[in-house]
């Protein structure tokens, strides 16, 4: 069923109220757009990540909308409370500390819980670190592939980074400025020295800046240099053979296409599947002489 909203469709979706996906600045204030800064002054209440950061921008404002916190720890059943309010048509605006909410903040189960009670859920442009970075970084921006924070997880680490080998678009990662060496020293382990990456620092700030280089080059660089600050690291994708897998093949059929493609004889053949395959070679060496 195809669920169709239009911000303003019906009397009875005027009656109710709106949700707005407020965007904040990721360390620029001139970055919030007039018509942000006028719903934060207009709706009746203000979902913050953190409400001591936001209090800040308010301020700044000079608006004294009521907020409350809003968080990926808040009670579920708070989302409850706010359908009933957006029901009775009370607008409601969600922020988070910088940037998009939903993007790598909280948000989503709010969204998709209003949408589901049929409430209107308006998203306003505005700023957003890894999109910043990308237009500036000199990597493609055709294609591209946003994959939240750098995996921590070293097994992790080499799974994302082969699939990035293996597409053409640029990818793009929120990172610590204490773990970018080691994201780093994962991109030079799997997808080599010559890799071009960027690294995007301080966006929008007096300090902003971009790094870009190989991936060895800007290896060398942090070995010398601890950055400080937010950042957002790119890399150019492809590269990589896509892994064609013969999986579906009988092994007698596989050894065989080893030996034509490959030239080998089938002693190496048979080898080459078992382990291809995870089998052992003895079951390969049956199949292929037919024993
Ligand atoms: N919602 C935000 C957005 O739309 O970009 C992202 C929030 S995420 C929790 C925070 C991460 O975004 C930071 O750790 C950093 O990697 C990146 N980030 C935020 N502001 C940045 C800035 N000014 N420059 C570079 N990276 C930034």
């Amino acid at each position: 069923m195809i669920q169709k909203q239009r911000s303003f469709q019906t009397r009875k979706m005027n009656d109710l109220g709106k949700l707005y996906l407020i965007p904040t600045p990721i360390g620029n204030l001139e970055d919030m757009t007039y018509r942000a800064v006028r719903l934060l002054g207009e709706v009746d209440l203000l979902l913050a990540e953190d409400t001591r950061h936001t209090i800040k921008l308010l301020n700044h404002f000079n608006i004294s909308t009521k907020m409350q916190s809003f968080h990926e720890h808040s009670n579920p059943h708070e989302i409850d409370s706010y359908i009933e309010q957006l029901q009775q048509g009370q607008n409601i605006g969600l922020v988070s500390d910088a940037g998009m909410p939903l993007i790598n903040d909280p948000g989503h189960p709010l969204v998709s819980k209003v949408l589901e009670a049929d409430i209107p859920v308006i998203s306003l442009p505005g700023a957003n670190a890894a999109l910043t970075a990308l237009i500036a970084s000199g990597l493609s921006a055709e294609r591209f592939t946003y994959y939240g924070f750098f995996p921590r997880d070293k097994k992790e680490q080499q799974k994302v980074l082969e699939l990035i080998g293996k597409h053409e678009e640029t990818a793009l990662f929120y990172e610590s400025p204490y773990r970018i060496k080691q994201a780093l020293q994962a991109v030079v382990n799997i997808l080599g020295d010559e890799r071009e990456v960027v690294i995007a620092r301080e966006l929008t700030k007096s300090y902003e800046e971009y790094l870009r280089g190989s991936a060895v080059d800007l290896l060398a660089y942090l070995e010398e240099n601890q950055l400080k600050g937010e950042i957002v690291l790119l890399i150019e994708g492809g590269g990589l053979e896509e892994e064609v897998s013969f999986d579906h093949l009988p092994y007698k059929q596989h050894v065989e296409l080893m030996m034509s493609s490959q030239g080998m004889m089938a002693k190496e053949a048979i080898k080459q599947v078992a382990k291809l395959r995870g089998v052992k070679k003895q079951e390969v060496y049956n199949a292929y002489h037919e024993l």
